[in-house]
C-alpha cells in the first residue's frame, strides 16, 4: 500500500518488535491536532502572565497616583502658608514705603503682576483624575502668583534701600519709635466719640494705655518747643523735628524736659499720667507732618524687641 506508513518500535534488547500502520491522512491530522492543542495552551499562558503584569502594573498606578495626592495636598498647605507670610512682608513693606515717603504698590500692579505665567490646563487635570480641590494647574497658578509677589517685593526692597541711602540724614527725625514700649493701644486715629465728651469728633492721634509713671519716649530726634499745661491735653512735651514732623504727647503725669531742649530718639521725655482730658492712665499721641495730623502707627514700628533696643541705645550711648 503506497498510502500508507508504518511506525516500528522496537525494545532495546531488539526482543519484541511492534509495527502500526497508519494512513498518511491520520498521520497529518494528529500532527495537526497536536500542534492546535500546544499553540492554544501556549496563547492561554501568554494572556494569562499579560493580565498579571497589567494587574501588577495598575496597582503600581494606584499606589504612585495615592502618594501624588498626598504629595499635592501637602504643596498646596505648604503653598498657602508661604501666601500667608508673603501678605506680612507686603503689610511691613507698605508700612516701610509710607515712612520713606514711597506711595504703596498699586493693588492691581500686585493682583496682574509683571510677566506672570498663566496656567490653563484644567482640561488635563480632569484627565488626570485629580480632584479640584488639589488641582495641579491651581497650584502651579498659586506658584506663580507667589513668584510674581516675591519679585515685587524684592524690587520694592531695593527701592526701600535706595531711598534710605538717600534719605539717611532725614530718617533719624522720623518718629520711627513707639513712644511707650509696652503700652497697649486703646484708642484709634481717626473719627470716634470720645469717651469723655460723649460726642463724634477726629481723634487727632492715638491713645496708649499703661500704668502711671511709665517712661514716655522722644519717637525720634528733635527739640522741644514746648512743655507744660494746656487744656484738654495737660501736661504736655510737643517736640518739633526737621522735615515738617512734630510729635505731641498729652496727660503726661509729668515731664522731664524743658522748653529748647535738644533730644535723641529713645531719650525718656516724661511718664505716662491722666492729666487734662482724661479718665485713666494713657498718653495721648500726635504726629503731625506740616502741621496736619497722620496716623503715628503709619510710622513707628509695632516690634517691641526693636523698641526696646532703641531706647537702651539711647541710654547707654548717654
Ligand atoms: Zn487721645
Amino acid at each position: 500500500m503506497k498510502d500508507e506508513s508504518r511506525l516500528i518500535f522496537v525494545s532495546k534488547n531488539q526482543q519484541k518488535i511492534k509495527e502500526f500502520k497508519i494512513s498518511r491522512i491520520k498521520l497529518f491530522s494528529s500532527v495537526t491536532i497536536f500542534l492546535l492543542v500546544v499553540l492554544a495552551i501556549g496563547k492561554f499562558t501568554l494572556d494569562y502572565m499579560v493580565d498579571f503584569s497589567v494587574n501588577n502594573e495598575m496597582k503600581r498606578l494606584e499606589r504612585t497616583n495615592t502618594v501624588l495626592e498626598s504629595r499635592l495636598e501637602e504643596m498646596k498647605n505648604k503653598i498657602q502658608l508661604l501666601s500667608g507670610q508673603i501678605n506680612v512682608i507686603t503689610q511691613k513693606d507698605d508700612q516701610l514705603r509710607t515712612v520713606l515717603g514711597l506711595d504703596a504698590i498699586d493693588e492691581d500692579i500686585r493682583k496682574v503682576g509683571i510677566g506672570g505665567t498663566r496656567y490653563d490646563f484644567d482640561i488635563n487635570d480632569e484627565v488626570s483624575g485629580f480632584n479640584e480641590n488639589i488641582s495641579l494647574s491651581k497650584q502651579l497658578t498659586e506658584v506663580a502668583k507667589l513668584e510674581r509677589e516675591i519679585n515685587l517685593e524684592l524690587k520694592s526692597y531695593q527701592e526701600l534701600l535706595n531711598t534710605y541711602n538717600a534719605k539717611q540724614d532725614s530718617m533719624a527725625y522720623l518718629p520711627a519709635l513707639r513712644p511707650v514700649v509696652k503700652g497697649v493701644l486703646s484708642s484709634d486715629f481717626g473719627m470716634r466719640t470720645h469717651p469723655i465728651l460723649k460726642y463724634r469728633r477726629y481723634h487727632e492721634g492715638v491713645d496708649i494705655s499703661a500704668p502711671r509713671g511709665t517712661p514716655v519716649y522722644a519717637t525720634a530726634d528733635g527739640i522741644v518747643r514746648f512743655a507744660g499745661r494746656n487744656g484738654g491735653y495737660g501736661n504736655v512735651v510737643y517736640l518739633n523735628h526737621h522735615y515738617g514732623f512734630e510729635t505731641r504727647y498729652g496727660h503726661l503725669n509729668k515731664f522731664v524736659v524743658r522748653n529748647g531742649q535738644i533730644v535723641k530718639r529713645g531719650e525718656k521725655i516724661g511718664e505716662i499720667g491722666s492729666t487734662g482730658l482724661s479718665n485713666a492712665p494713657h498718653l495721648h499721641y500726635e504726629v503731625r507732618y506740616n502741621g496736619q495730623p497722620v496716623d503715628p502707627k503709619n510710622y513707628y514700628f509695632d516690634d517691641q524687641i526693636l523698641n526696646e533696643r532703641v531706647v537702651a541705645g539711647t541710654m547707654s550711648s548717654k
